[in-house]
């Protein structure tokens, strides 16, 4: 359904480039959830915009690489054809916090009904809209959607507030939904709640998830596949169980090896140092000046990413010269 090819997406700053997306390539089938996992400023948000046409404007530009929606070569397109048939319609987004993707002046109602009459052919009748926007509303499962509707996003609790915009973004049926860290900004309980709902969501619309979080456990319970990102590259992509059971790139080792679990006796261990200054990447391999396995030909030489095989029909990508 995407395929996303080499992608490149930088921003282009007065203190230099950032190379905020280098080289990113994956696909996703309808139906599948891939997680994207990193520490904050690995590049996740960034592919995320990058699929919408959405790089911060005015320094960020995708450079090069192809994003291929059933045939349909996004990387371009021109704006107004990204936002008339591909943004919100085709491709759509469930943001980090709901009180920027919501509007403070409108009801929820005719926020959610926008997308339906920019993109459903017969939803163009304000009545006929805010109707399917009430069903919407109802299918995230708004208590009393339809006296809701009219309600202002404040009158809202954050944990509903989000099924709104979870409402917005599938409005449209889009075959990829892009989740950005829904689930921060909510407590505990709603994060599951949520979770739910968007499994479910996923179920009845068939669509492609892209899960984008730093929250590990999140990501095993909900994702089919994970690609970890570090300094705007994948560094390894498996399915969840292998690479749960057996992390081959250190940096997805030192990540998964931070995780507390229930009943662990031995002190967490963490990554040492911090992540890189995006201005100035190290040489090489970007995770060598952190990785305790460094060489001279890591410090040197950007490792090349190898396939490996995981037995059962499934294999890995990693991209580290221990693998090579
Ligand atoms: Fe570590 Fe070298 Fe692998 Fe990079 S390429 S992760 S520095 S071993």
């Amino acid at each position: 359904m995407l395929e996303v090819q080499d992608l490149k997406t930088h921003l282009f700053l007065k203190r230099g480039v950032v190379r905020a997306v280098d080289g990113v390539s994956f696909d996703l089938a309808g139906g599948e959830t891939l997680g994207l996992i990193g520490e904050s400023g690995s590049g996740k948000t960034m592919t995320g915009l990058s699929l919408l046409g959405l790089p911060p404007k005015p320094a960020g530009r995708i450079v090069a690489g192809s994003i291929r929606l059933g045939g349909t070569e996004l990387v371009g397109m021109g704006e107004e054809e990204l936002a008339a048939d591909v943004r919100g319609s085709r491709i759509a987004m469930i943001s980090q916090d709901p009180m920027t993707s919501l509007n403070p002046v409108f009801t929820v109602g005719s926020q959610v009904a926008a997308p339906i009459r920019a993109h459903v052919a017969d939803g163009n009748a304000r009545g006929a809209a805010l109707d399917m926007a009430v069903r919407e509303l109802d299918r995230v499962r708004v208590p009393s959607a339809s006296a809701r509707a009219r309600d202002y996003p404040h009158q809202f609790s954050g944990g509903m507030r989000q099924r709104v915009v979870a409402a917005m973004a599938i409005a449209c049926q889009p075959e990829v939904l892009i989740a950005d860290e829904p689930t921060s900004a909510l407590d505990v309980t709603i994060q599951v709640q949520l979770m739910d709902l968007i499994e479910r969501i996923q179920g009845d619309t068939g669509a492609g998830l892209l899960f984008i979080t730093h929250d590990l456990g999140v990501a095993a319970s909900l994702c089919h596949r994970i690609a970890v990102m570090y300094a705007g590259r994948i560094v390894e992509l498996a399915e969840v169980e292998a690479l749960y059971r057996d992390p081959r790139h250190p940096y997805s080792q030192g990540l998964l090896a931070s995780v507390p679990r229930l009943g662990q006796r031995k002190r967490l261990t963490s990554i040492p140092g911090n992540p890189p200054n995006p201005l100035s990447l190290p040489t090489g391999c970007a995770f060598h000046p952190r990785c305790p396995h460094a060489t001279d030909q890591c410090r040197n030489e950007a490792p090349p990413e190898v396939t490996l095989n995981d037995g059962d029909g499934q294999s890995r990508r990693v991209a580290c010269w221990l693998e090579a």
